[in-house]
């Protein structure tokens, strides 16, 4: 299996939802991918977090097997995010940001991070993505996401970013604002346009659409659920099981970024069970796989 390094952020959420309220819960687009990605592969996690950071998510996050040598502890606050799903479920309305310890971040690669043969830059200051990826060899399949924030803020750097992203992921909304288009094929094919390989878009409980080669190549529902606990964190794991299921298999052809397309879906479907990243705790290898045996046979004619 392929390693994968990750750089992105490790936060404390505050997330309100139709019926409940989570205050400073762990999150950050680095820890949901790291936990969903280390169900199928090593991963190593670059990231920093305040004093402020409880012992007790470092130590959550290590208990998936994360390799957290990069996870840097600085002086000051960590990043915070606060979110609704109030108004919808499929879209988190961002109600404040608060960099705090990102916004001084130089993040140094460590040594033995640098035979990763996948990176992947989740969500996070696109000049840090940017940074990050000139310390590794230019051969590396690199996984990119990002948000309305920093397409908002610094669109110059992502547009340059994703001259050398291998699969750039957005969701929906996204997608569109940085296209400017209204449809989401439009809005894939801007994407590949600038540069990426393959684009997914997550289209929340509507799936996600893998476009490449001027096209649609690849279409999937998403693994519906009766009850939505907390959709935070579902494209991070999406990107964790996609990548990780990639690393794990160490090739990718068009059948195994297909399957790649379901595992990603799956994952997702874990992380909204339940708040934060709790359900990944409690989450079997054997559960991910009978759920992905079950979305094939309700997918299938
Ligand atoms: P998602 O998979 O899109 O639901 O990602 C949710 C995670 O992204 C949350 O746990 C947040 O801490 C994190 N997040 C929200 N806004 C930002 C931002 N501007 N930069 C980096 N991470 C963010």
């Amino acid at each position: 299996m392929d390693k994968i390094t990750v750089i992105g952020s490790v936060a404390l959420d505050t997330i309100r939802t139709p019926r409940q309220r989570f205050k400073d819960v762990l999150g950050g687009s680095a820890t949901y991918f790291s936990i969903s990605a280390s169900f199928f592969t090593k991963v190593n996690l670059i990231a920093t977090v305040g004093k402020d950071f409880p012992v007790k998510y470092r130590n959550i996050i290590e208990s998936f097997g994360i390799n957290t040598l990069g996870l840097e502890t600085k002086e000051g606050r960590t990043f915070r995010w606060e979110g609704s799903y109030v108004d919808d479920l499929n879209c988190a309305k961002t109600i404040n940001t608060e960099l705090n310890v990102f916004a001084q971040f130089r993040p140094v690669v460590p040594k033995e991070y640098k035979n990763s043969k996948i990176v992947f830059l989740a969500n996070i200051d696109p000049d840090l993505q940017n940074h990050i990826l000139r310390c590794f060899d230019g051969r590396c399949i690199v996984g990119c996401d990002s948000m309305n924030y920093w397409i908002k803020n610094k669109p110059a750097s992502l547009k340059r970013l994703i001259k050398k992203v291998t699969f750039m992921f957005l969701n929906d909304s996204e997608a569109r604002l940085f296209s400017g288009e209204d449809n989401v094929i439009k809005a894939g094919k801007f994407l590949l346009s600038l540069g990426s390989r393959f684009a997914i878009i997550k289209r929340g409980e509507y799936g996600a659409v893998l476009f490449s080669d001027n096209s649609i190549i690849f279409l999937t529902p998403a693994f519906l659920l009766e009850d939505v606990c907390d959709p935070t964190g579902a494209g991070d794991a999406f990107a964790g099981g996609f990548l990780g299921y990639l690393a794990k298999k160490r090739k990718i052809d068009i059948q195994s970024v297909r399957k790649a397309l379901l595992y990603g879906s799956v994952m997702a479907s874990f992380a909204i069970e339940d708040f934060s990243i709790r359900r990944f705790l409690s989450l079997k290898k054997e559960d991910i796989l009978d759920r992905y045996y079950n979305f094939i046979r309700l997918t299938m004619a």
